[in-house]
C-alpha cells in the first residue's frame, strides 16, 4: 500500500524536462547556488531514490532533500506542470520508513500529536508572553530569536503597546515619524453572537498553534464572518491538522490526526473556515490523504477565511490609516492557489495604503518545523525577506500574512533587525476596521 502511494507521488515528477526555469524561484538555491539545493537537482535525487540507485541513508541525498523548505515556490513557475510537492512527500515518506525521524523532529512532532502535551506547553508560552519579557529579550541569537517569535504571536495592538512601553527601546528607531502604531486602539473583547437564522453555517477549524497563541485571530475571524452574513458554530474533538507530520514523512501520524478532524467536522456545517494557510492546505487535501468519501466531503467544504470574506465583498469598514505590506504565505499562494482573496479582504478597509511586499512569492524560511530543525538555512532565507522590507519605500507600518509560522518568523526577523514594524493576520485589520465602524456595538451574544 505504501509502495503504491509513493509510486503515485513520484509520478507527479514525470513531466520534468530539466529546463531549470524553477531555479531562480527556489529560496535554498538562491542561498547556496548548489544544484543539489535546487528543485531540478532534488528531482534527480528523488528519482534515484525511487529507482533504488541511491540509499535513503545516503548523507548527500538526505542533506539536500531535508534542506528543502517544501514551500512549493517551484511549482507555479514550472512550464511542464511538475507536482514537486507530491514527489517530495513520496520521497520523505520513503525516507521516514527506512530511517525514522531525527530525535529533534520526533520530539517536536510528538508534542503536536497529543493535545495533552501541547496545550500545557503553549499555556506556559502564553504566560511568558503576557509578562512582556519576550518583547524585551527579542534579538538575533537563538534565544532572542525565539523570544521574538513568541512576542510576534501577540495581537497587533499589544505589539504596538509593547513597542510604546520600550520593548524595542534599544532600536533607536521606535516611534519614528511615519509609524502610526501608537494610534491603534486596545484589544477587542466582543462576544460572539450566533448570527442570522438561515445564514450559511461555518465551523472554525481551531488547530494547535492558532488556538494556543493566536486565539485573537480566531475571535476576529468569527466576528468578521458574522458581519458578512455567516453563522459560526463550534465543533468539538478537533486535533492538530497533521501538516507538520505529513511534511516530515510521518504520513501515518498525519492520517491519525486527519481522521480525528474528519470525525469532528463532517456533516455539521456548510463550510469549514481555516485562518492558517498551512492547515488549510492539508485540510483541502484530506480526501487524498485518507482516501475516504467522508474525508473528501470535509475537504470540499474547507475555505481560507479570506475566501469566505471575499465571496461577500466583504462589507467595508471604517478607515484605518496604516501603510501595510502583504506577504503571501506559501501554502496559501502555491499550495491552495489563493491569490486575490486576501487582498480583496484588505481592500475593504478604507484608508489602508496597501501593497504586496516585493518577493512575496518567496518563502520566509518558517516552513513548519524547518526553522527548528535547520535554523541556519531558515535564517538565511528569512534575511532576504527582511531585506525587502527594509528596502521598501515608504517603509510599511505593518506586514500582514495569513499563517502563524510566517507571522512569528517575519516578526522575529524584524525585531532582530531592529525594524519597528509590526506583524498581523489580515483578518485582524478588517476586524479593527469593523470595530471602528461600530458593527460590534450592542453585540452581546
Ligand atoms: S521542475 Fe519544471 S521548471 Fe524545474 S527543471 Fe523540471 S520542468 Fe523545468
Ligand atoms: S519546495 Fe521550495 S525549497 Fe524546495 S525545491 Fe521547491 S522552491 Fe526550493
Amino acid at each position: 500500500m505504501r509502495r503504491v502511494e509513493a509510486a503515485n507521488g513520484y509520478s507527479a515528477l514525470d513531466p520534468c524536462v530539466h529546463c531549470g526555469f524553477c531555479l531562480p524561484a527556489c529560496p535554498t538555491y538562491l542561498v547556496t547556488g548548489d544544484e543539489g539545493d535546487s528543485p531540478r537537482g532534488r528531482i534527480v535525487l528523488m528519482r534515484a531514490l525511487e529507482r533504488g540507485e541511491m540509499s535513503p541513508h545516503d548523507p548527500g541525498l538526505l542533506e539536500h532533500l531535508e534542506g528543502c523548505l517544501g514551500c512549493r515556490g517551484c511549482e507555479p513557475v514550472c512550464p511542464s506542470g511538475v507536482g514537486y510537492g507530491r514527489g517530495l512527500e513520496a520521497a520523505r515518506e520513503q525516507i521516514y520508513h527506512a530511517r525514522g525521524l531525527s530525535s529533534l523532529a520526533r520530539l517536536v512532532l510528538g508534542v503536536f500529536r497529543y493535545g495533552k502535551i501541547w496545550r500545557p506547553l503553549f499555556a506556559l508560552a502564553r504566560t511568558l508572553r503576557s509578562t512582556g519579557l519576550p518583547s524585551l529579550l527579542a534579538g538575533k541569537g537563538r534565544l532572542g530569536f525565539g523570544m521574538g517569535m513568541l512576542a510576534s504571536s501577540s495581537e497587533m495592538t499589544e505589539q504596538a503597546e509593547k513597542r510604546k512601553d520600550g520593548g524595542q527601546r534599544d532600536s533607536g528607531s521606535a516611534g519614528q515619524p511615519g509609524s502610526t502604531h501608537e494610534s491603534l486602539p486596545g484589544a477587542l473583547a466582543v462576544p460572539l453572537s450566533p448570527g442570522p437564522a438561515g445564514a450559511p453555517t461555518v465551523i472554525l477549524f481551531r488547530g494547535c498553534v492558532m488556538n494556543a497563541l493566536f486565539s485573537h485571530v480566531h475571535e476576529a475571524t468569527k466576528r468578521t464572518l458574522r458581519v458578512n452574513g455567516y453563522r459560526v458554530i463550534e465543533a468539538k474533538g478537533q486535533a492538530c491538522c497533521g501538516a507538520l507530520h505529513e511534511h516530515a514523512g510521518d504520513v501515518d501520524g498525519a492520517r491519525a490526526l486527519a481522521a480525528a478532524n474528519v470525525a469532528a467536522l463532517q456533516g455539521k456545517a456548510d463550510f469549514i473556515v481555516v485562518n492558517s494557510a498551512g492547515c488549510g492546505a492539508l485540510l483541502k487535501d484530506y480526501g487524498r490523504l485518507l482516501e475516504s468519501s467522508a474525508a473528501a466531503m470535509v475537504a470540499a467544504r474547507v475555505r481560507d477565511v479570506s475566501e469566505l470574506l471575499a465571496e461577500r465583498g466583504p462589507r467595508p469598514g471604517a478607515p484605518i490609516r496604516l501603510d501595510v505590506a502583504y506577504d503571501a504565505p506559501c501554502h496559501l499562494q502555491h499550495a491552495q492557489r489563493v491569490h486575490q482573496a486576501p487582498l480583496a479582504m484588505l481592500e475593504a478597509v478604507p484608508g489602508l495604503r496597501l501593497r504586496v511586499l516585493p518577493g512575496s512569492d518567496r518563502c520566509c524560511g518558517s516552513a513548519g518545523i524547518y526553522s527548528v530543525l535547520r535554523p541556519a538555512m531558515a535564517r538565511a532565507v528569512l534575511d532576504s525577506k527582511i531585506a525587502s522590507v527594509a528596502e521598501a519605500r515608504p517603509r510599511p507600518d505593518l506586514i500582514v500574512s495569513g499563517n502563524p509560522g510566517c507571522l512569528m518568523q517575519i516578526g522575529a526577523g524584524l525585531r532582530a533587525a531592529r525594524l519597528p514594524i509590526g506583524v498581523a493576520h489580515p483578518v485582524e485589520l478588517l476586524d479593527l476596521s469593523y470595530d471602528e465602524a461600530g458593527y460590534y456595538d450592542g453585540v452581546n451574544g
